[in-house]
């Protein structure tokens, strides 16, 4: 019995098949990954949802 490992390229490969649908961010412009908080200003569709210390 061995535990079931998810291989990192198979989550890269997820990712990149969304490539072409970046999302920006509305407040700061920055290009991120869609369904994604911005990890620049930590607004996800309009609204401020994590702080991000500078
Ligand atoms: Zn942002």
């Amino acid at each position: 019995m061995t535990p079931p490992v998810i291989p990192l390229a198979e989550n890269m490969e997820k990712g990149a098949g969304v490539r072409s649908k970046r999302y920006i961010c509305s407040h700061c412009k920055q290009v991120n990954q869609p369904h994604t908080v911005c990890h620049n200003c930590g607004y996800y569709r309009g609204k401020q949802v994590i702080t991000v210390e500078r």
